[in-house]
């Protein structure tokens, strides 16, 4: 038995959004483009080269790149052309492999372990991969190949811009050695502090430490750290896969008992997930309804009062076709409530969608038009489905539809 080579490659787009500005508009070449801090209190999305050279980098507050660089072409994000642009190069990384993990709008870890028949080594492969995202998008793409996430990530960043590296396993701890600790994920201020004390700095010296004074130190997470200052990560790429539901609810200001406000809710929440299941190219099969009585009831005998919970009820139906049809989802949602014949007034409705399955009348695909509404899952839908970020959103800012609804969304 042979075991295979592993190879993941990561691949990150050179200032993207910035690229994408200087090349749709030629008179922005050479010169230093931020773009994202056109507002007062706007951060910087993106940094052309020419703007990093005076400092200016992503997530820097606006007024601070002002500063540094008065004389900036300072743009709004026009966040849905980089997304189209976005989708077509993640059509370029699907020539080379389907086991791709999307980190941002323009960075990505691919396995390629599978796919070096074609090209024999992961330099030729690395080669070509940025031949064609030139070739599609007129932009340049850094990329590290190494035998493990950590460090083909790293050696993409090190080689910025339009990097290209390729890290053998005998050559990971020469990559490493020098590099000073905070480039190791799970290495923040906090712990770079504690090892400097330590004095430990750089990988090399992590690496070497021994073993037993570190465990003393820094408790069990000593092991991992020190296997980390090899190279060694055993994280597979992860694609995404299709979620398992969209649901919507909302809980109303007062306690609702008539039928017409319900309908409403459930309505709007039928539209609601419909849109997103189509924006996101899947149909599904099973409603659930939930619905969060407004009394309270003790959650088990002896529960003192400030225990007692609202009674939650859950009631599914299975359409005879998967859809993502809003008046459907509605239909059978209206029928749940109906058949439930509540009397008891609510605080709380939501209208799920499960038993997902791709819609597989058209694919994703390199003929997109740039603009068009994908079929299929975009890589925004999949940041939308995976990133905590939009579940974070969710919570932290619930939209308000009509004042007597709060909205909050689940996956
Ligand atoms: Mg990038």
């Amino acid at each position: 038995m042979s075991l295979r080579q592993r190879w993941v490659l990561h691949a990150d787009m050179d200032a993207f959004y910035a690229s994408i500005e200087q090349r749709d508009r030629p008179e922005l070449r050479g010169q230093p483009v931020i773009v994202g801090a056109t507002s007062a209190r706007g951060v910087v999305a993106a940094a052309s080269y020419e703007a990093r050279r005076f400092g200016v980098y992503s997530a820097m507050p606006g007024f601070r790149a002002r500063e540094l660089c008065p004389n900036g072409v300072f743009l709004p994000s026009d966040m849905a052309r980089y997304q189209s642009v976005s989708r077509q190069v993640r059509a370029v990384w699907e020539e080379f492999t389907d086991a791709i993990e999307p980190l941002a709008l323009d960075e990505a870890f691919l396995d390629i372990s599978g796919s070096l028949g074609l090209y024999g080594t992961p330099l030729a492969l690395a080669r070509r991969l940025k031949q064609r995202v030139h070739e599609v998008v007129g932009l340049r793409v850094s990329v590290g190949v190494a035998p493990t996430k950590l460090v083909a990530k790293i050696a993409c960043t090190l080689g910025k811009p339009d990097g290209l590296a390729v890290v053998q396993p005998a050559e990971v701890e020469k990559l490493l050695d020098p590099l000073p600790v905070r480039r190791l994920w799970g290495v923040g201020p906090a712990l770079a502090d504690k090892l400097a004390h330590l004095n430990i700095t750089t990988i090399r010296q992590l690496r070497l430490y021994d073993p037993e004074w570190l465990r003393r130190q820094l408790g069990d997470r000593a092991v991992e750290l020190q296997a980390r200052a090899r190279g060694e990560d055993g994280r597979e790429v992860e694609s995404a896969r299709a979620p398992k539901s969209y649901g919507e609810e909302n809980t109303f200001l007062a306690d609702v008992s008539d039928r017409e406000t319900v309908v409403a809710a459930l309505s709007a929440h039928s539209e609601a997930v419909a849109r997103r299941v189509r924006r996101d190219g899947f149909v599904g099969r099973t409603v659930t309804v939930k619905i969060k009585l407004a009394e309270r009831q003790a959650a088990s005998s002896g529960a003192v009062r400030s225990d007692r919970l609202y009674p939650v009820l859950s009631r599914q139906k299975t359409l005879p076709e998967p859809t993502d049809d809003a008046v459907l989802l509605q239909r059978a949602a209206v029928r749940l409530w109906d058949d439930e014949k509540l009397a008891a007034p609510i605080r709380l409705i939501g209208l799920s969608l499960s038993g997902l399955e791709a819609k597989a009348t058209l694919q994703l695909g390199l003929f997109e038009a740039p603009g068009t509404t994908a079929i299929g899952p975009t890589l925004d839908a999949i940041q939308a489905r995976f990133g905590t970020q939009a579940i974070r959103r969710g919570a932290e800012s619930p939209e308000k539809v009509t004042p007597t609804l709060r909205w909050k969304r689940g996956e």
